[in-house]
């Protein structure tokens, strides 16, 4: 049965405004498991962990899904590329993935029509398409009525009339699903919170302490906000810190220096207006030099990418390079001849770098995307490797590993992962699946038309924030007689509700890795900006000055989605 999690909703316990108890909780417990990190691959390690009743605590040492987890493709897929490199069980297990993950947040994990255009001397041949496409099917379990279907030349330009059209022999369309990464991340959090975990953001790992059999007892722990340092106590350590995770291992003195390493990689992803390139659905298309990038159209706007390049440059502010931007437009420009987009049309980006093991003589698109767990001599459980898609798996896997240590040197009960049957936070609609979405946009639609809210703001609304939406829209018609302009209400809403039940403590998270805006809305920021930052500094009950100090701060990463380093990008 699934485990609805209503009561979370009238509990704040994971509000912004409860920091100081959370740190003096963590500080005089002693955890069965703490997670560093949390990225997409921490969160699910914490909920797995708290599902299955360890007592769990993580820490983060940015915002929630600061790391990779809010800069990906943002697609639950199952990775039609890695079947050409014959990674079938990689490919089995995130394709199997999508239709859970669906199950779980409905509203976050979207089936998407993506077109893929056959080219002359393309990727993939009609054949080797058709037959790839059908076995994406089988391996990833797709259900009938959504199986691929194969397009003549004909039928693919009716279909995407933009497509250059010399060198195309036909299409496949097949279904994968969108996602929202960082907003996967944190309600992943948010659901682990309501298991037992406590998770605290701007809390950074900076030095293991052992005990006499020289296992990881504490973690000390920099409190980012405060400056202060405190320890925190756990039988077991992951470290789940993506492209971090060999700088944690290295303060782990008991780590090998093995020949295991990262080979982090940067990929970039580019915004521009729908207007510019009014793609009909996802496409995932050849571009000349042999790889293959996506084009998704979403919220008004189409973003494209990614590249994927060696990096070794700073980890926390990986930076596009003019060069990558160049790269991105003349490939789309390639297959899309009558769009001519160039730099100008660019409205947004964002770089990421993917946490990948290395192996020696292997380029950037041809490393493994498998995940990988290195255990050192002081019992640190490090997790690399793997993609957005498996996180849940991967988290398993880890937990497992935990569980079993646990039992034996404890005897802590030995329970099976069930994350599979509990629906995320948002996700918790009576019948499930994308019907059940629908029922709630339109109930939306119901209450916030009246006020003169858009169907474009109740999507928003629904896809962000899921069964919560109401709890958002309540608080509108709450504020709105003494705040009778409706968007200035609703933004108010928003931070009331991202405050006490998301845990944002300034405006990149809220502008970022909650609402998504600064990627896909930057062009219509600007009058949100300080009255978004007077109500945040409000409920952190600070003044005027923290709103300007807010708006300073985050007036350099508005800046930065569209200030393209000269650098050339590292080969
Ligand atoms: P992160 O999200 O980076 O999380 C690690 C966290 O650890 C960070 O937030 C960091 O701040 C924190 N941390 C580090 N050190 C410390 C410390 N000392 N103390 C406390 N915290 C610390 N996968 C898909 O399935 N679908 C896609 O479409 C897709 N597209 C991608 C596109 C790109 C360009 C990239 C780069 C990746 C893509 N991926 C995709 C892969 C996927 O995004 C990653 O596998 C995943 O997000 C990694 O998550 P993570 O939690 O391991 O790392």
């Amino acid at each position: 049965m699934p485990i609805l999690l209503r009561n979370l909703l009238d509990m704040k316990i994971f509000s912004a405004g409860l920091r100081a108890a959370m740190i003096a909780g963590l500080a005089g417990e002693t955890f069965d498991l703490l997670v560093i990190g949390g990225g997409i691959t921490g969160a699910g390690i914490a909920l797995d962990a708290a599902s299955r009743g360890l007592k769990t605590a993580l820490i983060e040492m940015q915002d929630f899904a600061a790391g990779t987890s809010s800069r990906s493709t943002k697609l639950i897929h199952g990775g039609l590329r890695y079947l050409k490199q014959m990674e079938v069980g990689l490919v089995m297990e995130t394709g199997r993935e999508r239709e859970v993950l669906h199950r779980n947040a409905p509203h976050l994990v979207v089936p998407e029509k993506m077109l893929l255009p056959l080219v002359k001397d393309g990727t993939y041949g009609p054949l080797a398409t058709s037959f790839g496409l059908w076995v994406y099917d089988v391996l990833a379990g797709v259900k009938d009525g959504e199986q691929r279907v194969m397009l003549t030349k004909d039928q693919a330009i009716a279909q995407e009339p933009l497509i250059r059209q010399d060198i195309l022999e036909g299409a496949g369309l097949y279904i994968e699903y969108r996602t929202d990464d960082a907003r996967l991340t944190i309600e992943t959090i948010k659901t682990a919170v309501a298991h037992g975990a406590v998770c605290l953001s701007y809390a950074k790992a900076v030095e293991f302490e052992y005990n006499e059999r020289g296992k990881i007892s504490a973690t000390q722990v920099h409190d980012q906000i405060s400056g202060q340092t405190f320890a925190i106590k756990a039988r077991k350590t992951v470290n789940a810190a993506g492209p971090w995770v060999d700088k944690v291992r290295e303060k782990d003195s008991t780590a090998p220096n093995s020949n295991k390493h990262l080979h982090l990689t940067k990929g970039v992803h580019i915004v521009v207006p729908f207007e510019r390139f009014p793609a009909r659905q996802a496409l995932y298309f050849d571009v000349p030099d042999g790889r293959m990038l996506f084009a998704i159209p979403r919220q008004g706007i189409t973003y494209l990418g990614t590249t994927d390049t060696t990096y070794q440059g700073d980890i926390q502010q990986p930076q596009t390079t003019e060069m990558d931007v160049s790269y991105l437009l003349r490939s789309a420009n390639w297959m899309f001849p009558s769009l001519h987009l160039g730099p100008k049309d660019v409205i947004s980006s964002w770089a990421g770098l993917r946490p990948l093991i290395h192996e020696q003589g292997k380029s950037p698109s041809e490393l493994s995307r498998k995940d990988e767990i290195f255990i050192s001599e002081g019992g640190l459980i490090s997790i690399a490797g793997g993609k957005l898609t498996g996180y849940r798996k991967m988290a398993a896997r880890v937990v497992d590993k935990v569980v079993r240590k646990l039992h034996k040197r404890y005897g802590t009960p030995e329970k099976e992962s069930f994350t599979q049957q509990i629906p995320l936070c948002g996700g918790d609609f009576a019948g499930g699946g994308s019907e059940a979405v629908k029922v709630l946009l339109a109930s939306l639609a119901v209450v916030a038309q009246p006020l003169g809210l858009s169907t474009q703001y109740v999507e928003f609304l629904g896809f962000n924030f899921g069964s919560n939406a109401p709890l958002i829209l309540n608080k509108i018609l709450e504020l709105r007689p003494a705040e009778p302009n409706t968007d200035s209400a609703a933004l108010k809403a928003e931070i009331w509700y991202c405050f006490h039940y998301e845990h944002v403590q300034n405006l990149a998270d809220f502008f970022i890795r909650r609402t998504g805006r600064l990627y896909f809305q930057r062009d219509r920021l600007t009058p949100m900006l300080r009255p978004a930052a007077e109500e945040l500094a409000n409920l952190l009950a600070g003044g005027p000055a923290l709103a300007d100090q807010m708006l300073a701060e985050f007036d350099r990463e508005y800046q930065a989605v569209l200030n393209f380093a000269q650098v050339p990008a590292l080969a």
